[in-house]
């Protein structure tokens, strides 16, 4: 099997790591910088700490903060016109995956035609076909891994679907854990276990490889090590800067080996009920893979070990409960709901977010379990309470 490895954009890790900004904007160039964040960051001053440098050396920037979290397809729609509109030579992206990759999409679609809408993977008719301004991604949560990666999530009626391509690529990405301390306890558990998602969900992909796997394997270890002290001791330098490393290996890890039924059954949540990114993973994580456990014994083992325990004594089959149990544990113990009616979500939805998570095949694809509609129906079903 041969097998493409994409290890793009250049990226700036640890503490501190913003410095390189203003040499990577010099070297593009840039003189007019658009700037996509979301309006809380700007109260919250950290749009100040992008701004500023640049305009110490006479670079003019543009502040565009109509971001919404998960953002609908319209917010992209109007983000792009306005990019093309006006003549940008670089695009910042400052926040969590929402800004990130309504970023990239203006980025990228600022040198094309047509409406986002055309060039949505499930139903568009036109591709992304030529590289677009140059942009650099700056991450202020642990979650997503969208800095690094070639996709643009935009939230639908009832579900969600993406623009992808390797031209969304962003050229520079900035992971500084300094500029995720002010992250809420809620927020950081929500993110922290999308991360998790990400890293499991790589490992037990059937597309998973050797390089996934150690940046999969390093990442769950990273995470299940230090969410609890980052959610519940924020100012936590160690743990924030391990959740940020472990988000980043991730996001790495995802990109290359895929995520699978979890984000799968995830995407309608978020689309039918508005519910988070990481609260719709978080909440499907332990059921999704109490599921399809049998199918990956010797994989839950490995996670359960890369969580920190010891599978020593147990056999394959053990560990892959132990698995489940401890993903359940950790979701629980950062205060998410653990069941689809903690969020409101009431029994006569699950056929509809059956329907839709049913559509996801690209991603169900990668499960290691053949997931059939009554498999999801069932699942959101021992979900449900
Ligand atoms: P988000 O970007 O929606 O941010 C969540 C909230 O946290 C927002 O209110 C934001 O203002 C706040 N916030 C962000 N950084 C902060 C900070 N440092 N301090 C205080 N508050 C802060 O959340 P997210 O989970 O990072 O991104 C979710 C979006 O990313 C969804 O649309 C999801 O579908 C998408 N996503 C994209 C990819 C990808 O590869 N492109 C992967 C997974 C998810």
């Amino acid at each position: 099997m041969t097998e493409k490895i994409t290890f793009a954009p250049i990226s700036y890790t640890g503490w501190g790591s913003l410095s390189y900004l203003t040499e990577e904007v010099q070297r593009f160039g840039a003189q007019k910088v658009l700037i996509i964040t979301d309006p809380f960051l700007k109260d919250l001053g950290l749009t100040y700490r992008v701004e500023e440098p640049l305009a110490a050396l006479g670079i003019t920037t543009e502040l565009y903060t109509e971001v919404v979290p998960e953002p609908p397809l319209a917010v992209g729609e109007k983000l792009v016109a306005y990019t093309r509109e006006h003549a940008f030579d670089l695009v910042i992206g400052l926040g969590g995956g929402s800004a990130l990759d309504l970023a990239k999409l203006a980025g990228a679609l600022a040198v094309h035609d047509g409406k986002v809408a055309d060039y949505l993977n499930l139903t568009g008719s036109k591709k992304v076909s030529k590289k677009g301004l140059p942009t650099i991604l700056i991450t202020t949560t642990s979650g997503t891994g969208s800095e690094i990666t070639n996709i643009s999530v935009l939230s639908l009626e009832t579900t969600k679907d993406v623009v992808a391509h390797d031209y969304l690529l962003a050229d520079v990405a900035i992971i500084d854990p300094e500029l995720t301390l002010s992250l809420p306890a809620k927020v950081t558990a929500a993110t922290g276990i999308d991360a998790l998602t990400h890293a499991v969900e790589a490992y037990i992909s059937k597309n998973a490889s050797p390089v996934s796997d150690a940046l999969a394997l390093q990442a769950i270890r990273l995470i299940s090590n230090s969410l609890r002290t980052a959610v519940f001791e924020g100012s936590n330098k160690q743990a924030r800067t391990d959740m940020s490393y472990g988000s980043y290996l991730a996001g790495l890890a995802f990109f290359n080996a895929g995520v699978a039924g979890v984000h799968a059954l995830a995407y309608p949540l978020g689309g039918q009920f508005h519910i988070a990114h990481g609260d719709s993973n978080a909440v499907l994580l332990p059921y999704v893979m109490g599921y399809i456990r049998q199918s990956c014994e010797k994989r839950m083992k490995d996670i359960y070990d890369a969580m920190g325990f010891s599978s020593m004594n147990l056999s394959q089959e053990e560990a892959s409960y132990k698995c489940v149990d401890e993903l359940k544990r950790l979701v629980s113990d950062v205060n998410i709901p653990s069941t689809l009616k903690g969020f409101n979500i009431g029994e006569e939805a699950l056929e509809g977010l059956t329907e839709d998570a049913t559509k996801q095949t690209r991603i169900l694809a990668r499960s290691p379990l053949t997931l059939e509609k009554e498999d999801i129906f069932a699942i959101y079903k021992s979900a449900f309470d």
